[in-house]
């Protein structure tokens, strides 16, 4: 269930909506155009704000990023594009590869490339673009070429879009952008840009990417002679490919900059209502894409701060550094506009995090009076949020993964949440544990060790860890030597965004949370023939529960804010008890699950403890610190703190 909340409508039409919006429904192409339709542009953005709360929490993502766009120069001349020239323009330009390295910065976390469809430029350039990149600023993420360019390379360079989008990627290509999607629709694609691509190709290109574990964005520019109809049918289709793949990562809703177009008026802009509204409705019929982009740098930061609470929870990065450092004086550009993207995230309420190019929390910015309360991203933590959001003030949720939670609370940040039993261990100094957590006796279908081998023929094997765990990790290690009395492997930590073909190049790999849950449901993956449940595995052998996570909060936190995450805590577990299927029912639909999967799943839990948990925790902090290799142990949690 995605909200317990009842809203009052000025447009009695959206009452329909917001019973399925809130129940996990999925909206329908007529659902989309009377969003559209109502002039009720407040309850059409609460409802939004309620689906963006229910999937990010209170967070706002933005990143530090930089565009480059090396060459103007295009051999094609769509009707909306105020950018491109022919090459012997006065306007032309071309970057050189210095030139792109002199733009870039070590603290930058990725560069955005996306330019003209130059006529000569040879395929080894953007090889060397992609690699000198790399290799030059190992930190940067390089989200490069959007469909449109890759079909160009393929055509021009006669390779597959598979062949291109491999030599891209084992060049260091991590990600794509979403441009070049425009609008799906035949009658506007002959009418603008009649020479480039359409729908058909732009997907074949992105699922070809998602399918090789290249993820990326979805745009739509809307504001121009698309109708209402076009835009609703084109957030349908991303909806399909996205059920399809799973590889948008978010949807960026770009309004029409008339420029010298001609298709508008000059100044013809799109209005905040039209913005806000496109924002929201995106937010409501893409159940499915992560995340949707409020693109400042065009939406301006007074719309963008408000749309924030409209159903957007990216902000883009800091692009718009050149602007801003217009009146930058002497802070940096990059510090300006990241300080401008903060405060602006702060002043709608939000809680800023700076992310990398897979969403994967970097920094958390609070203010100083808000604390910081983690939201486990799982299926198995729904219930501990059900009634949680509206029983707090003054704390601000964040979606955190194990190892990510671990690290805010080492750092101060995170003033609250589940956090794995093994980084509790690290902080008990600092924080108090509450009983609540999440506990298991038997399996618990989440925590799985995919393996080609028996546990006996595991010596000397490499297995691949998932960077998500922190307290798994060592359970893995402890039923290897003390269970199975095998201490010779290889323990390898994963990236957080590998994917399946991946997994491959071990002899095991461990894998929990949804991604196992995705594993075991969909039947496992070619080559890993066993699958082990390391709660069942614990639980056999001690006779014992199984705690992975418990709820801890931080001794100094005020006592109010401690009370009101016990009150949360009870409020959200009473109102899911009995109703799993329900609570649980829009996130496992999403991973593949029915709903009595899901009842089923959840029902393993034991989300409030007892003396079995606590003797279960002592059990497992004595075996822990019973571990001959213990350093080991550390130096790899420390690798997974950096996550
Ligand atoms: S392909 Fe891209 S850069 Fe070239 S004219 Fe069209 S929109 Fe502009």
């Amino acid at each position: 269930m995605i909200s317990s909340r009842t809203f009052t409508f000025r447009d009695k039409n959206l009452e329909p909506i917001w019973d399925k919006v809130r129940s996990g429904e999925r909206l329908s192409k007529e659902d989309g155009l009377a969003l559209f339709a109502s002039d009720d542009l407040i309850g059409v953005g609460r409802m939004a704000n309620e689906v963006a709360r229910y999937k990010s929490g209170d967070a706002v993502y933005f990143v530090l990023n930089r565009k480059l766009e090396p060459t103007n120069v295009c051999v094609l001349s769509c009707k909306f594009c105020d950018f491109a020239v022919r090459a012997d323009s006065e306007q032309a330009y071309e970057m050189t590869l210095d030139d792109m390295l002199s733009k870039l910065r070590p603290d930058l976390h990725e560069v955005h490339i996306t330019a003209g469809l130059h006529p000569k430029w040879p395929w080894e350039f953007y090889i060397d673009m992609v690699r000198e990149i790399k290799t030059q600023f190992p930190n940067v993420d390089v989200k490069a070429f959007t469909a449109v360019e890759i079909d160009y390379f393929s055509k021009k360079f006669k390779k597959s879009h598979e062949q291109v989008l491999r030599e891209l990627q084992q060049a260091g290509l991590r990600t794509m952008p979403g441009g070049g999607a425009e609008v799906f629709s035949e009658r506007v694609r002959k009418e603008l840009f009649k020479q480039k691509i359409g729908a058909r190709t732009w997907f074949e290109v992105h699922k070809t990417a998602h399918r090789m574990g290249i993820k990326s964005n979805v745009t739509m520019l809307y504001g121009h002679i698309e109708t209402i109809e076009e835009r609703i049918d084109h957030m349908l289709q991303v909806r399909d490919c996205q059920d399809e793949t799973n590889g948008f990562l978010s949807f960026i809703p770009l309004a029409f900059q008339p420029g010298n177009t001609g298709i508008k008026t000059r100044n013809d802009f799109t209005s905040a209502i039209d913005d806000l509204k496109t924002i929201a409705v995106s937010r409501l019929m893409l159940d499915n894409v992560p995340h949707i982009k409020a693109y400042w740098v065009m939406l301006t930061a007074e719309v963008a701060a408000v749309a924030l609470n409209f159903g957007a929870d990216d902000m883009d990065g800091t692009v718009g550094e050149e602007r801003i450092a217009h009146d930058a004086g002497a802070i940096s550009p990059m510090e300006l506009a990241k300080n401008k993207l903060i405060s602006i995230i702060h002043e709608s309420g939000k809680l800023p995090v700076e992310r990398d190019v897979w969403y994967n929390p970097i920094e958390l910015y609070p203010k100083k009076e808000w604390s910081v309360v983690s939201k486990m991203p799982y299926l198995n933590s729904v219930p501990f949020y059900q009634e949680f959001e509206s029983h707090l003030n003054d704390i601000k949720i964040a979606p955190l993964i194990p190892s990510a939670l671990g690290k805010f609370a080492r750092d101060g940040v995170a003033t609250a949440g589940p956090l794995s039993l093994r980084d509790f261990m690290t902080v008990s100094e600092d924080f108090e544990r509450l009983d609540y957590g999440i506990a298991v006796k038997g399996k618990a279908h989440s925590v799985l060790l995919f393996s080609k081998y028996d546990w006996s023929e595991l010596k000397g094997k490499r297995i691949g860890i998932t960077a998500d765990t922190s307290t798994s990790v060592e359970l893995l290690r402890i039923l290897l030597e003390k269970k199975h009395a095998i201490s010779d492997y290889k323990f390898e930590r994963m990236k957080r965004e590998s994917f399946r073909n991946d997994y491959t190049q071990y002899d095991a790999v461990l894998l929990i949370g949804d991604e196992a849950l995705r594993c075991a449901y969909s039947g496992g993956f070619a080559g890993f023939n066993l699958m082990y449940d390391l709660a069942e595995e614990w639980c056999s052998w001690k006779e014992l529960p199984f705690v992975f996570a418990v709820w801890a909060v931080r001794k100094d936190a005020p006592e109010a804010v401690k009370n009101d995450i016990v009150r949360a805590l009870e409020h959200s577990l009473k109102a899911s008890t009995g109703h799993y299927a329900e609570t649980g029912g829009e996130y496992g639909r999403l991973l593949g699950m029915s709903s009595s999967q899901v009842e089923h799943y959840l029902n393993t839990f034991r989300y409030r403890f007892s003396i079995d948990e606590h003797t279960a925790m002592a059990e497992f902090e004595m075996e822990y610190e019973s571990l001959k290799n213990v350093e080991r142990a550390f130096s790899l949690s420390a690798d997974l703190q950096s996550v």
